[in-house]
């Protein structure tokens, strides 16, 4: 019985480490091209799927928007690459 509560607890715990680890802002990185931090995730207007939000990273330094993509994490991703260190 005891190792069953124990069991339940530690699926409990690895879920709201995923949950908090999932729902954490990705850092984004400076514009390239106008140097504004300035920058933020934009989710589409429209959303073709539930379980995730597509979206584009918007510039409100210079307007410049990205290209749409499948979700935050991978437009963040994207666009820290994108900049040259
Ligand atoms: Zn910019």
């Amino acid at each position: 019985m005891q190792a069953i509560l124990i069991f339940v607890l530690v699926v409990l715990l690895l879920a709201a480490d995923a949950f908090i680890g999932g729902s954490r802002m990705a850092e984004l990185k400076k514009c390239p091209f106008c140097g504004s931090d300035n920058v933020a995730f934009t989710p589409d207007e429209e959303q073709l799927l539930e379980d995730t939000t597509t979206g584009f990273i918007w510039c409100h330094g210079c307007d410049f928007s990205s290209d749409s993509f499948y979700s935050e994490e991978i437009a963040a991703e994207k666009w820290n690459r994108r900049e040259k260190e």
